[in-house]
Parts: structure tokens; sequence; C-alpha cells
């Protein structure tokens, strides 16, 4: 084993190999893997091996497309057998609402060069006759979708890679990762030390445990999941071709042929964590016990659904662990905070996404940044909320939800309220309805008066459209209020603030007391943050961008400071703030603001104007909280609670 390396990726899985090899395409030959056992000992040796380019986020559907487009490419380096079936693959909708999903798909998937079709119960039957179509409404076909050998994959990655110069250590376990103070990191394994310059935590099913010895915690984990192969059904036998894949989401089910029979697995609502307390250090070939009770709904679902179940044999059950983020999507790129360590963990889809995954991290570490936008699986995108008693509910309500339709207004109820702020019982009472992003709740309209405060999720125009509406029109004729607490706010200071903030920054910076909207762009011109950037004078600057992108933006903050002269604090929580808009905003802010608003003293401009003011007191119990950030709603004038109307 070599004692230096530029990059080591720590796990032998399918996401780990899958890393190596696309460093090494790009060029980066001095890397090495380093796996506690064999290849593949994680979640990846049980996987049934299904990939499809499903996924409610366009840029990772195109990177499922990718995944599977590479598959061809790392057979021939390698010289190794992906065992590829391209069957093509139907998702069957059950619903209207489910139509309209797989419609909003088929357009993502068009958008992004993929070719999928909808088709009819008719064309279903005649692609799968072993499938029941009662109360089926369509389906959207992918010819993309099929299965594969899980081991042959990895294995093919492994060996392209070394091809091309990587080098992997197996029966090696990572013990301890220390970061040394030139940015480098010291890997103290079982057989030796190795200084690399960067790592990459790989590590699956363990890569809380492997990120624990950098002192982080990767918000991820592990849940069971079953899935049964039967004995040889005639029906399977005697249809000629293989059939394809199909994936029925009312009946929590997907299943696929494999060789006579057929496989079928079941993401159930009575799903199970699993090493609430960690990942065994022992534990890697071994299957869970099966437990059959907790997918007997499901199961009596698709006997309905795929008839020839009923009467076929079992041939075994598998019943193993694999690790989600708390939104399902994989946990990828630098983790913030740290200097050259890197995740590649949390990936529910291995087959479908680790191509995608490869490519995104190779690019990011060699590049700069991804060739596209991959804030769904950006690790940034969860911060120091994300506890572990949080992620655990939130991982257990998207494997309930793997099959659910994801509608683009819903509000998903788990672990919430979970961060308020003090103005969250004012807007409660008012019958607010609540989102959510980055754990904070956040207004995003009122409820009529003796309605639910609900807004029903849907493709088309919600319950929410009228009241809206209204909200709107009232803040155009009169003035309305905003909590701006899901704004992120970042406090600059320091000698050459300014002048930092101008590099990092497109647009002109502001004068003295004045504010200005720039654009935060990447050194290739993409948008990374649109900002708010007040001059608050000497030398103090405040920025305000998405308060759910907050992490992601002081990451790159992190990295693009020197070494003295500037100073950035990321104050998001600690400021609270409220927006007020429309014609009366004026009247309305001279009343509860001590000194002079009027347009002399505190002229609107297009570019804005900035203050220090000291606000009265609304009024007894609505406090002026020193801890609290910002962002939400419109509140109409007849709405606003009495002591501002
Ligand atoms: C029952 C089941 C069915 C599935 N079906 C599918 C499917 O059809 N399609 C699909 O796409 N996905 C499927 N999956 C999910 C898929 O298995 C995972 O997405 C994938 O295996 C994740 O791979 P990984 O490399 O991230 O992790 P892992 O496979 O867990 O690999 C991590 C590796 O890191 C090594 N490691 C850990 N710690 C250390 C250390 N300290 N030092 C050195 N090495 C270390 C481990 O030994 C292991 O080999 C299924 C999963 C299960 C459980």
């Amino acid at each position: 084993m070599k004692s230096h390396t530029r990059v080591a990726v720590i796990g032998g899985g399918v996401i780990g190999c899958s890393v190596l090899y696309h460093l090494t395409k790009f060029g980066w030959n001095d890397v090495m893997l380093i796996e506690q056992s064999e290849l593949t000992s994680g979640s990846t040796w049980h996987a049934a091996g299904g990939f499809h380019t499903l996924n409610a986020d366009t840029n990772m559907a195109a990177l499922q497309g990718y995944t599977i487009g590479l598959y061809k490419e790392i057979e021939e380096i390698s010289g190794q057998s992906c065992g590829l079936h391209h069957v093509g693959g139907i998702t069957l909708a059950g619903t209207p609402d489910r139509m309209d999903c797989l419609g909003a798909e088929r357009a993502d998937h068009r958008y992004m060069g993929l070719e999928t079709h909808l088709v009819t119960p008719e064309e279903i039957r005649e692609l799968s006759p072993i499938t029941n179509t009662d109360g089926v409404l369509g389906a959207l076909y992918d010819p993309l979708d099929g299965h594969l050998d899980p081991s042959g994959t990895t294995h093919a990655y492994a060996r392209a890679a070394q091809k091309q110069g990587a080098e992997i250590v197996l029966r090696n376990r990572v013990l301890e990762t220390n970061p040394r103070p030139d940015g480098s990191w010291e890997l103290v394994t079982e057989q030796g030390t190795v200084i690399a310059d960067y790592v990459v935590n790989a590590a699956g099913l363990w890569a809380r445990e492997v990120g624990e010895m950098a002192g982080i915690y990767l918000p991820l984990h592990p849940m069971e999941h079953q899935y049964l192969a039967t004995d040889k059904i005639d029906e399977v036998v005697n249809h000629g071709t293989e059939l394809p894949h199909v994936m029925d989401p009312e009946g929590e089910s997907y299943l696929r042929q494999e060789r006579q029979g057929l496989v079928i697995g079941f993401y159930e609502q009575e799903c199970d964590p699993w090493a609430v307390d960690g990942t065994p250090w022992d534990f890697g070939h071994e299957l869970l016990p099966d437990n059959l009770d907790r997918i007997s709904d499901a199961m009596a679902f698709a006997f309905k659904r795929f008839p020839v179940l009923e009467k076929a044999g079992i041939k075994n059950i598998i019943n193993g662990p694999f690790t989600f983020a708390p939104d399902g999507n994989p946990l990828v790129g630098p983790v913030p905070g740290l200097k050259n360590y890197w995740s590649a963990c949390g990936v529910m889809a291995g087959f479908s996404q680790g191509g995608g995954v490869g490519l995104t991290l190779a690019e990011w570490m060699i590049d700069g940044e991804p060739s596209r936008d991959v804030f769904a699986m950006d690790v940034s995108r969860f911060g120091d909320y994300c506890t572990r008693s949080y992620t655990r509910i939130k991982v257990r309500e998207n494997y309930q939800r793997r099959f659910s339709v994801s509608y683009p207004n819903e509000e998903l109820p788990a672990a919430r309220p979970f961060h308020t702020t003090p103005a969250y019982g004012i807007w409660k009472s008012q019958n607010a309805v609540f989102g959510s992003a980055y754990g904070m709740e956040a207004v995003n309209y009122f409820a009529p008066e003796g309605e639910d405060p609900y807004e029903i999720p849907s493709f088309r125009r919600s319950n929410a459209f009228d009241t809206v509406a209204g909200e709107c029109q009232a803040v155009r004729t009169a003035v309305g209020i905003n909590e701006i607490h899901n704004f992120s706010k970042f406090e600059v200071t320091g000698e050459g603030a300014l002048g930092w903030i101008d590099i990092v920054m497109a647009g002109r910076m502001p004068r003295e007391g004045r504010l200005t909207l720039a654009p935060m762009l990447s050194p290739k011109g993409k948008l990374f943050g649109d900002f708010t950037i007040s001059n608050l004078g000497d030398e103090r600057y405040q920025m305000n961008a998405s308060y759910a992108s907050q992490s992601y933006h002081m990451r790159w903050f992190e990295d693009h400071l020197p070494d003295s002269g500037v100073e950035v604090r990321n104050i998001s929580q600690q400021r609270i703030g409220f927006q007020i808009a429309g014609p009366s905003s004026r009247e309305l802010l001279s009343r509860v603001a001590r000194g002079d608003v009027s347009n002399e003293a505190f002229p609107f401009s297009v570019s804005g104007t900035c203050r220090s003011a000291r606000a009265r007191p609304l009024c007894k119990g609505f406090p002026i909280p020193g801890t609290w950030a910002m962002k939400s709603m419109c509140l109409p004038t007849s709405r606003l609670p009495s002591m501002t109307r």
C-alpha cells in the first residue's frame, strides 16, 4: 500500500468504486480505494439490481440517465460484464393525480433528453401480460429501465479504475481520519498510515461511523428493506421475451423477472429504521431476519395486481439495510466546515444513481464545480439543525413515501414544527398555513376563517389560489407584512470586507446606508446565490439570501476567504425581521418605528436605503426578540394583528 495519495476513497461499494473510476476517467490516477473487507461488502451485495430514471428532481433524473448509459462504457474498459438486462419498465398510475405526476415526469424527461412515453392500460397488458390493469389509468414507459448484476457492476467500475491507474486495497479497515495543518488528511488503517490530499467518505452503511472519525455527523440512516424471489412461473417462462419491470406505486411494490421467476420488493408503511445506535463493524455479509408480517398488506395488493404470484413458490427472501438521507437523495460534495473532506454517501439507489454521483464528485473535485446543478444531492443542503432524531424521523417518512405522488406544492408533516420564531404563535392564531425549509417553519399564506389551515397538494391550481390572490391584492392596495426569518443573514466585517464582497459578488457594491441586489457567480459563471447586500457603515455589511442555502453559501465563503482582514459570520438565527410592502407601508412604519421615516429622511429608491432603527414594541406580548431569523407570508391589512392596524 502506498503511503501518499492524491485521493483516498473509503469504501468499496458501488459508490466508492464509481467515484474511483470517475477520478481516473478525468485524469487523476494517483488515487486509491480502501475497503475493510471485499468489494461489495455493504448494502451493495444484496441489492435487487434494478435501475431507472424516475426522480422528482430533473437534474437527478438526468444523472440517473447518465448512470444507465455508463454501463456499456465500464464493461468495455474493464472487460467485466455488468449482467445488463435492458428490459424497459412501466410505472403504473392508479389515480388521476398519479397520472398528472407521471405526465410532469415525462415533460422533465423530454427536457433532459430522456425518451419516456405515457402508455394506456391496453399497451401495459401488451408489454406485461402478467399485470392486471383493473383500476389502472395508464403508465409511464421508460425504455432505459432494467436490472444488472450488482457485484459484476461494482467490479467493472473497480477494474476500469485499476486499468486507469488506481490502487485498491482490500481487507484494510480505516481506523482514524486526522486532519493535518496543510489541509491534507492522515488515514490510520489496519495496514498502516496513508497521507491523502483529499478524503472521500463512501462508506455506505458505515458512513456515519466513518464521519464521526472526522468529528462530523452525516444526516443519513439505514432502513430495512425486503424483496422476494419466486420459483419458476409458467406464464413468465412462456412469455418468450424477458418481461419489463413494473413499478406499482399504489401497491408500494416493484417487480421484475429473475430467470424463470419474478422478484418483487416493497416499500411498506410499517418500515423499520435499522442500527439506530450505529452500524456494527462486524456486520456485512449477513442478511437480517425476514419479516413477512410487515409486508403482508402490500403482498395482498400485489397478488391482485400480479395474480401469477399467488400460486408461485417463494425461493428466497432478502431483508437487508441501506441508507437514506432525510429527503432520499444522496449526500455528495465537500463537507461544510472541513477542508478537503468529501462525502459520497446516503445513496439509496446505487445502480440508478452511482454513475451520476461518481461523475459529480470527480468533476467538482477536479474542476472546482460540477457541470450541472446538483443542489438536490449537495451534502450542504442539510445543516446543524438536522439532528439524529430529526434525521431518523424524516428518513422513515421518506421511506414510507417512496412511492407517493410528489406534488410541487407539498409540505411534508414529519418532525414539525421543528424550528419556529417567537411570532409563530401569532401567525398560528391567524390560521396560518406553514411551510418548512431547513427545519424552519414559515407562513405560506393564511387560510380563511373557519377553513382548515391546509393547502391541498395538487399539480393544478390548489385551494390556496383565491386566498393568495386576495393577499396579493391587499398588499398591492394597502400594506402587508412578511416575516423574513427564512432569509439567511451573513455579517461581513473587517478592513478587507468591501474588496472581498466585490470579488465574490457580481454587480456594484452599495454606498454606506444603501443596499443592492447582487448575484453570486461561480468562476464558470453559474448562479450560486441571489443576495441583498446592505452597507451598514464602519466596514460592516449584511448579506441576505435563501435560508435553505445558508450552509451551501457559508461553505463557498469559507473556501474563498483571504487569510486575514475579513470575517464572515452566519447570523441567520440571530436576527429576526419583517418586511412591509404596499402603498401604506410608510404610514405603518411611522407608527411602529422611532425616528423620522418620512420620504426626505428615508427615501425610497430602486437600490434601496438601509438604516439601523429601534422599533417601538408593537404591543404587549409581541416581542422583538434578539435571537432568531426570518421569511414568509403576506398578511393583508384586514388580518393584521390588531396592534399594527
Ligand atoms: C434489499 C435491498 C435491495 C436493493 N435494491 C436496489 C436496487 O434494485 N437498485 C438500486 O439501485 N439499489 C438498490 N439497493 C440500494 C443499494 O444497495 C445501495 O444504494 C448501494 O449499495 C449503496 O452503495 P454504497 O457503496 O454507498 O454503500 P455500501 O454498499 O454499504 O458500501 C460501503 C463499503 O464501505 C466499506 N467500509 C465501511 N467502513 C469502512 C472503513 N472504516 N474502512 C474501509 N472500508 C469501509 C464497507 O465494507 C462497504 O464495502 C438495495 C438495497 C437493499 C438493502
